[in-house]
């Protein structure tokens, strides 16, 4: 236990409530991470005092979750949770509990809480470990474990079951046999929880290093069936000719490599639902093999039903659908530079590492094995050479603008924008047309020629 580093300032904070003769704890993922000999990321208190107490002890005081009895206390710095000991009664919806009520010892206080590895309680001062449900025999075995009956528990609140899972990932745990079971008895229940908070969960799922330690439990359990049909149907499509795996296995695997690569958000998801589309479109071919074509349109309007059913920000799920229909795309030395700038516009410059990432993923997962990069790289070496060359790239790149062409006595509206798009392939086709003389000469001509 000598190496538990607790923040200096937690110290100072914890000695005003001593002061204040109240008892004060440190508890939640802060107790799990010191005892698993990581820093603590924040700061749970809980303590005896009743909120208004808290707040007359310290100076600035945000009633941030008053009706739970949980203020957030501004100290030198640190902002900190501090939690009236508390229980929970009745709990209609499976999410909120009907109304809280505070409890008389610390002990009690942890036996509301999820997992035995969240319910262990640093004393201070003097550091002395309250763990009534063996929370940290737990975190050595690495294990996750209800505190109570599991099924009694996730029934209470479908949300702890994601966390289970959750957690899982993160911290690459594993969950007890009969947690694991209670959370397909408890389908119905999370079901109910809302699809913000799956999408919460589901994100730092993704954001983990590992997300299949997640998302295999909840398939097994029958938990993405419920929640995410469509990858759930990806079990068993099998893609002899092209493939080691199923389509799920090859997305697991895929979302795999892009988190043990730190890729971004939007290529875990992108790289997770890219071939989400297969299962529909399939079609057997010759030989007994099956094809897959234009599966990434489908698997782009899979995705966008999804993210949009767990209430992504448009602009992510914009952003991971264009990956995700821009997947398959190929490319061939033999490309002359205007087809190199056409690829470019069509990706969007922004989203060319993206682009890369994901397809290193996808063909990583294949066959589970690093595959060469040469294509890729040739693509990315081809591309910058084309980029230096010219910039003429979008309507904003043209040598001309709209206002030029009013002032050379075109019309402003749909027409002039087609004008404007027809400048713009030509300068894709040739870079050297892109000056203001020579376009306003072929604006002039467009125009004589329809106007
Ligand atoms: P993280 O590292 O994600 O912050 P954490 O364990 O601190 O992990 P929080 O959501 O910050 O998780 O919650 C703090 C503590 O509150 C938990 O450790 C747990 O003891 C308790 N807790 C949180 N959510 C629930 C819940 N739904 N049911 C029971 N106890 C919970
Ligand atoms: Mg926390």
């Amino acid at each position: 236990m000598g190496k538990l580093w607790i923040n200096p300032i937690i110290g100072e904070a914890a000695s005003v409530f001593i002061r204040g003769g109240k008892q004060i704890f440190l508890v939640g993922g802060a107790v799990r991470d010191l005892l698993r000999g990581k820093e603590a990321k924040d700061w749970d208190l809980a303590t005896d005092a009743l909120p208004e107490e808290v707040i007359r002890l310290f100076r600035r005081v945000i009633p941030t979750g008053i009706k739970h009895g949980t203020v957030t206390i501004l100290f030198k710095g640190c902002s900190l949770e501090v939690t009236t000991f508390r229980t929970e009664t009745g709990y209609r919806d499976g999410r909120r509990p009907d109304h809280v009520s505070y409890a008389a010892s610390i002990e009690e206080d942890l036996s509301r809480r999820d997992f035995t590895m969240n319910a262990v309680a640093l004393e201070l001062p003097s550091l002395r470990v309250v763990d009534p449900f063996n929370g940290q025999g737990d975190i050595k075995r690495r294990i996750i474990r209800c505190v109570g009956d599991p099924h009694e528990r996730f029934a209470e609140d479908g949300l702890r079951p994601l966390r289970a899972l959750r957690f899982a990932a993160q911290l690459g745990f594993s969950i007890d046999g009969p947690t694991l079971e209670a959370i397909s008895a408890a389908i119905s229940t999370i079901a109910k929880v809302s699809p913000e908070r799956i999408r919460d969960e589901f994100d730092k799922i993704t954001g983990s290093a590992k997300p299949s330690t997640a998302l295999l439990p909840m398939e097994e359990t029958g938990l993405l069936e419920r929640i995410l049909p469509e990858l759930a149907r990806c079990r068993g499509v099998e893609q002899k000719g092209f493939h080691r795996f199923d389509v799920l296995d090859h997305s697991l695997l895929a979302c795999d490599y892009a988190a043990e690569h730190t890729f971004s958000q939007r290529v875990r998801l992108a790289a997770l639902f890219h071939d989400i589309g297969k299962p529909a479109v399939r079609q057997p071919g010759a030989g007994g093999v099956w094809n897959f074509y234009r599966h990434e349109q489908e698997s782009a309007r899979l995705a966008r039903q999804i993210m949009t059913r767990f209430r992504y920000p448009n602009a992510f799920i914009e952003g991971t659908t264009h990956l995700i229909g821009e997947h398959m795309f190929h490319y061939d030395p033999a490309w002359k530079d205007a087809a190199v700038r056409r690829f470019v516009i069509r990706v969007g410059k922004e989203n060319l590492e993206d682009l890369y990432d994901l397809r290193r993923a996808d063909a990583y997962a294949i066959a589970a094995v690093e595959s060469p990069v040469d294509t890729l790289l040739a693509l990315k070496n081809r591309i910058e050479e084309t980029l230096a060359q010219s910039q003429a790239l979008s309507l904003n790149d043209l040598a001309v603008n709209g206002s030029d062409l009013m002032a050379a006595g075109i019309k402003s509206g749909p027409r002039m924008g087609r004008i404007l798009q027809e400048l713009l392939e030509t300068a894709l086709d040739d870079p050297a047309q892109n000056t203001r003389e020579k376009l306003l000469e072929i604006a002039g001509n467009l125009y004589k020629r329809s106007p």
